[in-house]
């Protein structure tokens, strides 16, 4: 299964993308992580890639794309992934079709998660990140009185571009850039929405049973 998650930011792609790819058994391959990790590790590629995440500006296409094609060359992408915020706007999701055709292989399914401006903002403004094993949490659904991962004890952070001025910033990016490949993969046949509201396992329940119907 080739898989891609699109939606604004906050609608759950990360937590969503963690419990589908397991189920599926692909690869879960998140752009805004490589970057992250790249940011951390102080790599050029992440020193790069900081100035334009700080302001909440999308990563130049030519420089995204040249990592997420390495990425999916790699042994464990052959046979299925999940793409979680790549593409983020038609250029790339027209060089990622064309790459994919060199290759013999095309989208089976492009999962859109629906969910409206003001839970994005509640969500975003209680993210927090596991520092050690990545897993995300929200201070408020989740009850996190502490800033300590329950799942490896690891602490939690709150991510720069989680702040206020650079949210409003990322879902202008959104609206601008992303939002039209929403148009565009429903007129290639591949979308499919999914209400992204409620609890995360009625959600990542909803998201299986569009994903059923497509699975070889
Ligand atoms: P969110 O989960 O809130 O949607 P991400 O973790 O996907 O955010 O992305 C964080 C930042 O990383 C983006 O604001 C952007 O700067 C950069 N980024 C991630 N994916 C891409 C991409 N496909 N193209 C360009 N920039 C990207
Ligand atoms: P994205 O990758 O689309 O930016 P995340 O998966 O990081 O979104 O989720 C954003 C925030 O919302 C996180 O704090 C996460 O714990 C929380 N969240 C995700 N899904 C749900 C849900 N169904 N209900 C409540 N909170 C959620």
């Amino acid at each position: 299964m080739r898989l891609v998650l699109v939606g604004p930011p906050g609608a759950g792609k990360g937590t969503q993308a963690q419990y589908i790819a397991s189920n599926l058994s692909i690869p879960k391959i998140s752009t805004g992580d490589i970057f992250r990790a790249n940011v951390s590790g102080g790599t050029e590629l992440g020193k790069l890639a900081k100035t334009y995440m700080d302001r909440g500006d999308l990563v130049p296409d030519q420089v995204t794309i040249a990592m997420v094609r390495d990425r999916l060359s790699e042994d464990d992408a052959q046979d299925g992934f999940l793409l979680d915020g790549f593409p983020r706007n038609v250029p790339q999701a027209e060089i990622l079709k064309k790459m994919l055709a060199d290759w013999g292989q095309g989208l089976d399914l492009v999962l859109e998660l629906v969910v409206d401006d003001d839970e994005v903002v509640r969500r975003l403004a209680g993210r927090r990140t596991c520092s050690q094993c990545g897993r995300i949490w929200h201070v408020e659904f989740d009850d996190k009185q502490d800033d300590r991962c329950d799942a490896c004890d690891g602490t939690l952070f709150q991510r720069d571009d989680d702040k206020e001025e650079t949210v409003r910033h990322r879902l202008e990016v959104y609206q601008e850039q992303t939002a039209p490949l929403i148009s565009y993969y429903a007129d290639e046949g591949t979308l499919v929405g999914v209400d992204a509201t409620g609890p995360v396992e009625e959600v990542t329940q909803r998201a299986m049973d569009a994903i059923r119907p497509f699975l070889g």
